[in-house]
């Protein structure tokens, strides 16, 4: 699959549930509707959708959410999608996690094929936590850690910079992560969703002061190090440790963008910050044969735009997309 504008699309995002245990203060509001179960795909749809993208050339996996394992049976879903990896279709399967139910799956997770995984984390302090999060806990995350560092899962932490609330905790979470053998990557919030008039500009924190600031402590040296994801990465020098930025505000990535997203109803977004998509639930339903899905993911990939223009400011203090980030999984 390669987009108009060359890009090659070969990493799929999947939002398997828009439900989650949290409630993050960037990410949703604290009565959230969540859709009812006829507009979700089943697990066995999933799965029919995300093995016609890797048919068609996507290589790498990544569940999210809404809270990915929440989601009734998600194990089972993860299992049968680990049978591309044995096949060697797949290079990677993987998962961005909140951690409060990594404590029950890590070792299911780890079993099912999974390496490396996701959780995000903003915040040591457990006070703060609760109020990022609303609803959680940090002692749960922080059991789910263990247990995916026993389990052998690698991880990395992604936290979200958010002015007048973490900004004091780099140099502390990056220590942290050294001690504890995690990757960590710190990501610029993105105008998604509405949450609350004004909130999105008092928590805006341009990673380019975050890096500034770090680096009075910390030796980064850059590396060209890849995931296939928007960070550009640092290998911290006294930890050994690398160090992520996902600069979508300050730092256009969408030159090198080979992704595109599905949300739990079947809606393929071609573009974190734009409007259009494609609906794959209607292909999904309207046959067996997987010959009208694999030619509406032709046509989405088709039109899939240069870029997004995220813009912070009090002039544009609505945001660039309505949708919250929960809907496309970040
Ligand atoms: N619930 C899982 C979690 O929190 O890891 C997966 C879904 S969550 C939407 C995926 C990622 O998006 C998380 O790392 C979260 O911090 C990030 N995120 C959510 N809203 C965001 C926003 N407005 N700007 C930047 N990142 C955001
Ligand atoms: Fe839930 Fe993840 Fe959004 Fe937080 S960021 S509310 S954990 S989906």
């Amino acid at each position: 699959m390669i987009d108009p504008f060359g890009r090659p699309i070969s990493y799929l995002r999947v939002s398997v549930t828009d439900r989650c245990d949290f409630r993050c203060v960037y990410c949703m509001s604290e009565d959230m509707t969540f859709l009812p179960k006829s507009e979700i795909l089943s697990l066995e749809e999933l799965d029919r959708v995300c093995s016609a993208f890797v048919r068609l050339g996507v290589r790498k996996l990544r569940l999210t959410g809404g809270e990915p394992l929440v989601r009734r049976n998600i194990m089972s879903l993860v299992r049968s999608l680990g049978r591309h990896r044995d096949t060697g279709a797949l290079d990677e399967l993987t998962l961005t996690t909140n951690g409060s139910q990594l404590e029950k799956y890590a070792a299911e997770l780890k079993d099912a094929g999974m390496r490396r995984i996701n959780v995000s984390l903003d915040t040591l302090d457990p006070e703060k936590f609760t109020e990022i999060t609303r609803w959680g806990k940090l002692d749960k995350v922080l059991a789910g850690l263990d247990a995916a560092k026993r389990a052998g899962l690698e991880v990395k932490i992604n936290a979200v910079a958010l002015k007048g609330v973490n900004d004091g905790e780099f140099d502390r979470m990056i220590g942290w992560c050294g001690d504890e053998g995690f990757d960590l990557t710190l990501i610029e919030v993105m105008p998604m969703g509405e949450i609350g008039a004004g909130a999105r500009i008092d928590q805006y924190l341009p990673l380019s002061m975050v890096r500034a600031a770090v680096q009075k402590n910390w030796t980064l040296d850059e590396t060209d190090y890849k995931t296939g994801g928007p960070a550009r990465y640092y290998n911290v020098r006294e930890t050994g440790r690398r160090l992520g930025l996902i600069t979508p505000m300050t730092h256009n990535f969408c030159e090198s963008c080979n992704r595109v997203r599905l949300t739990c109803t079947g809606t393929l977004y071609m573009c974190l910050g734009q409007h259009d998509s494609a609906d794959l639930r209607g292909a999904v339903r309207a046959s067996e044969s997987d010959l009208p899905l694999d030619t509406a993911i032709a046509e989405a990939i088709a039109r899939k735009p240069k870029g997004h223009d995220f813009i912070i400011d009090r002039r544009h203090a609505q945001s660039a997309v309505t949708r919250h980030m929960s809907v496309t999984g970040g």
